[in-house]
């Protein structure tokens, strides 16, 4: 199957119709821009561009760095063992499939998941227009660099994590990128500690609900 043709069922799950001037063709026609990028090297190393999946009506957007092997295999975001690790969280959560999306920063896998801040800065422009046409309610970054790239101005990620930034807009939400918390156990209990805050945050304990 090309890049192509998965990153666009990928994208599309959950899309829907719509009419030349909706939302869900403007969303369609962006993921086709993305699919057929070659603005910077890493489309030359690339098997799959790795789009998106999940609802084009989200509450809650989850934003990784780039793709991995497995996401890079698939042409689906977060689907090896960080995303099973991603993915148990949203469901402890009680996400319902239409309430969520998944994207990463760089929509192509850096050689070596070396993370490549030239390719973050020329794939910058299709994440704001992602999330310009998703309209979430709340951003939870996933890692160093998503916190970074999305709120310049949050303490570093160890000391950010669990705790909801509500000033920005959309409201951010840092959390560790589930990676980390598969090779360490304290960041393992991190991370599980940090997603019951972002549980709570979501139903409007600890801040006003998003
Ligand atoms: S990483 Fe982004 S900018 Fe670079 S080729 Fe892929 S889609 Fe284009």
């Amino acid at each position: 199957m090309s890049g192509r043709k998965r990153a666009t069922r990928a994208a599309g799950a959950s899309s829907g119709g719509g009419s030349p001037g909706s939302p869900a063709a403007a969303w369609r026609r962006l993921t086709r821009e993305i699919e057929r990028c070659t603005r910077c090297p890493l489309h030359r190393t690339r098997a799959h561009v790795v789009v998106y999946r999940g609802s084009l009506t989200p509450r809650v957007v989850f934003v990784g760095e780039a793709p991995g092997a497995e996401e890079d295999r698939t042409g689906v975001p977060f689907v090896g063992r960080s995303g099973r690790r991603l993915d148990a969280a949203i469901a402890t959560l009680g996400l319902a499939p239409s309430e969520f999306g998944v994207l990463n920063l760089v929509k192509c896998r850096p050689p070596g998941n070396r993370f490549d801040r030239r390719a973050e800065r020329t794939c910058r422009p299709y994440l704001d227009r992602q999330l310009a046409l998703l309209r979430p309610r709340l951003l939870v970054t996933l890692g160093a660099h998503s916190l970074r790239a999305i709120d310049p101005d949050a303490p570093p990620v160890l000391r950010s994590a669990g705790a909801v930034r509500p000033d920005h807009a959309p409201p951010v939400f840092p959390l560790l990128h589930p990676a980390a918390t598969l090779r360490s156990r304290a960041w393992h209990e991190r991370w599980e500690r940090d997603v019951a805050r972002l549980g709570r945050c979501l139903s409007g304990e600890l801040a006003q609900p998003v």
